[in-house]
């Protein structure tokens, strides 16, 4: 990804003019939508060509710099992951790397030490577990969105759980891991959802 502006054209992505507001798309606003749907219910783009762009190359840092000789230091959130904030994951992703190193420093105890290799350690937590998934979901919003992706949406308007999955995504893109990014598996959950059909 370089400087010039990408469009998101995913689930975040649908240009004005298209005919939808992001209120009025099923997967938002109807049952299973998230809390603030009702809030988005007459929402409309702020002018015909208003759509979303993804501008933000994302970085992935290593994690330990040194502040002074002997002194190293650990990174954490934006400063070692960074996303576009078009997918609305640095917030979230900002405080699991809270909780992560918090988990890590209680783990290691008053004594320490929290050297270079204590800090490795817990910021491959922090990616493993949850960075990954922000910057993986990022991606596929910024990107075009895969037939499949497109199918599931289609769906979530018509079955609740499925819109339900999707809002939970957003959430926590960790639970997208095992789907989301496979036609074979969105599939084979879709037909699951649907008894066969989609
Ligand atoms: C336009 C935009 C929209 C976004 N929308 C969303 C969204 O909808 N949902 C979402 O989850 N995330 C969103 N984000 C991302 C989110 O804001 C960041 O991922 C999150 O704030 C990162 O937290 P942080 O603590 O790493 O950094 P920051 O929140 O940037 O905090 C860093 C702090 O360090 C301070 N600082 C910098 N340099 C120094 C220094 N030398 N000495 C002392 N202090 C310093 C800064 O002033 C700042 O207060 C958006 C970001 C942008 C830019």
């Amino acid at each position: 990804m370089g400087s010039r502006p990408r469009r998101a054209a995913g689930l975040l992505g649908r240009p004005a003019g298209s005919g939808r507001t992001a209120g009025a798309h099923p997967g938002v606003g109807g049952p299973g939508g998230p809390w603030f749907a009702p809030a988005l219910a007459s929402a409309e783009p702020t002018d015909p060509r208003a759509s979303l762009y993804g501008r933000i190359t994302p970085v992935v840092r290593r994690p330990v710099a040194e502040a002074a000789p002997g002194r190293p230091v650990l990174g954490m959130a934006d400063a070692v992951v960074l996303n576009d904030p078009v997918a609305g994951q640095g917030a979230n992703t900002a405080a699991r790397c809270a909780a992560v190193y918090l988990r890590a420093v209680l783990e290691r105890g008053e004594d320490g030490p929290f050297d270079e290799d204590w800090m490795r350690d817990a910021f491959e937590r922090f990616w493993s577990d949850h960075a990954r998934h922000a910057t993986a979901y990022t991606h596929a919003l910024l990107g075009p969105p895969t037939e499949h992706a497109l199918r599931a949406m289609a769906a979530a308007g018509r079955h609740p759980e499925v819109a339900r999955r999707l809002g939970a995504g957003q959430e926590d893109p960790s639970t997208l891991a095992d789907w989301w990014y496979s036609a074979e598996a969105t599939d084979a959950y879709l037909a699951e959802v649907s008894g066969g059909g989609r």
